[in-house]
């Protein structure tokens, strides 16, 4: 299926010179938005994952769907101060400053296999934090799963030694 009809171009969203992928029209569509969640699906069961682990806001709407069709389980990764419980925390970059991510801290153990969603692959900053999130715990990255990857970002080189799924690439 090709998707990229489903992926809107805003420019200059949330500032000038940024072009923002918008993938709200897919969420609209039941066709398209059941082919990414069997394709993820799939692989997620194909690579035996326990959890799929994302972070809010949209890795949330794919996530859950691709958790529950591949029966594992869902892991929330979100901005600081949201989760009650303890939580394990990792700071990463932005382009201006810090940001940090958040999980509760006995959402993973050890070998747990999981896979690592978002909506979107721009310089690997925010999917490399979700890594180092299951790692530390001693848990597994069976592989990161994108629906679209702006590959002149280079956020695959980021993400090294981890297998990197996209669905749309924009070269
Ligand atoms: P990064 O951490 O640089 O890989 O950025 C990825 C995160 O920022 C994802 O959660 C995306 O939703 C969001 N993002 C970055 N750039 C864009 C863009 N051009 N359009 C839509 N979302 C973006």
């Amino acid at each position: 299926m090709d998707l990229r009809r489903y992926i809107a171009d805003i420019p200059d969203f949330p500032r000038p010179g940024i072009v923002f992928k918008d993938i709200t029209p897919l969420f609209l569509d039941r066709a398209a938005l059941r082919y990414v969640v069997d394709r993820f699906a799939q692989l997620a069961r194909e690579l035996r994952a326990d959890f799929v682990l994302a972070a809010e806001a949209r890795g949330f709407v794919l996530g859950g769907a691709i958790a529950a069709a591949a029966d594992a389980g869902f892991v929330l990764a979100r901005k600081p101060g949201k989760l009650p419980r303890e939580t394990e925390s990792v700071e990463y970059q932005l382009e201006y400053g810090v940001d940090a991510l958040e999980m509760h801290a006995d959402a993973l153990a050890g070998g747990a296999r999981v896979l690592v969603h978002d909506d979107l692959l721009a310089t690997g900053g925010t999917a490399s934090a979700l890594c180092e999130l299951v790692e530390r715990k001693g848990a597994e990255v069976v592989a990161c799963a994108f629906v679209i990857e702006l590959a002149f970002l280079g956020g695959r080189a980021r993400l090294a030694g981890r297998r990197v799924e996209s669905l749309v690439v924009f070269d």
